[in-house]
This record gives C-alpha cells, sequence and structure tokens, in this order.
C-alpha cells in the first residue's frame, strides 16, 4: 500500500480524536480501515474515511513529522507570494499567521 495520506480523523461515532503511531500492541502499518481502539478509550467502531490508506495524525501544521529545509524555504517563497500581492488581507495573513511559523522552524532547525 503506498504512502499513506496525513489527515485528521475523529472516529464518527463517539468522535474521539484517531491518531495513528506504533504502541505495544499495533506496529502501524499503511492502513485503509481504522479501528476507534476501546484500550485508548474509544467506542470499537471500524471505518474507512476514503479508499486509500490514511493516516490520523495529531495535527497537520506545524506537522508532528520532522521538518527540513525544503518545507521552510516553500512557506518561505508562499509568504514572499502573499506578501507581493496588492491584497492587504493577504499581506496581514502572511505577516499575522505565515511569518511566526517561519520563524518558529527557523528556531527549531
Ligand atoms: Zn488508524
Ligand atoms: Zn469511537
Amino acid at each position: 500500500m503506498s504512502q499513506p495520506i496525513p489527515m485528521i480523523l475523529h472516529c464518527p461515532i463517539c468522535r474521539m480524536q484517531h491518531i495513528d503511531r506504533p504502541d505495544a500492541n499495533w506496529t502501524n502499518p499503511p492502513h485503509k480501515i481504522h479501528l476507534c481502539r476501546r484500550d485508548q478509550g474509544g467506542c470499537g467502531h471500524i471505518w474507512a474515511p476514503a479508499n486509500i490508506a490514511t493516516m490520523g495524525v495529531e495535527q497537520l501544521w506545524p506537522s508532528a513529522e520532522p521538518i527540513n529545509e525544503f518545507d521552510l524555504a516553500q512557506l518561505r517563497h508562499a509568504y514572499q507570494q502573499l506578501y507581493d500581492g496588492t491584497v492587504k488581507q493577504q499581506r496581514d495573513f502572511a505577516d499575522g499567521l505565515i511569518a511566526p511559523i517561519i520563524r518558529k522552524l527557523e528556531l527549531l532547525l
């Protein structure tokens, strides 16, 4: 199965957030069908959010996955594009949301 797509997943029955990571009972191979685990306080429901492998993550951005120079370069590019735009809201968005993430990443890398 191909590389799973990271997603924010909640059990459709009990709404508990489903996070896929290996632990004592589970090696976390790529999977389409997710189990709301009773050993983690869930309800036991089984569901497939998509017909491809997906991975429940805590948050999508900033990612829990290791970040790298490529991510940072892309973010700087996005910032510059927004900032160079003529729309004030875009500049505010770039300064208010993207610039702080860039600064945080620069400290982490
Ligand atoms: Zn799962
Ligand atoms: Zn559930």
